[in-house]
């Protein structure tokens, strides 16, 4: 299986074959740097944003409870 990665350094993406590097972050090809390396996982990703959009919907509903909590206390 291979991989695409991103480097940040070069802004640059490269696809690593399977077999070489060994690690989760290869080496970049170009400045030969692994911290500015990312793994570009397109599922990874989307499965990111779905995770975000979970905690952003999850804390738009504890603040919409809490304001009608207050406002259901504060209203008598
Ligand atoms: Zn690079």
């Amino acid at each position: 299986m291979s991989g695409d990665y991103y480097c940040a350094h070069c802004e640059d993406e490269f696809v690593v074959e399977e077999g070489e590097g060994g690690g989760d972050r290869p080496p970049c090809p170009k400045c030969g740097q692994t911290e500015s390396v990312q793994s570009v996982d397109t599922s990874a990703l989307i499965r990111d944003i779905r995770r975000q959009w979970f905690v952003v919907l999850a804390l738009l509903f504890l603040v919409g409870a809490g304001l009608v909590l207050y406002q259901w206390t504060s209203g008598e």
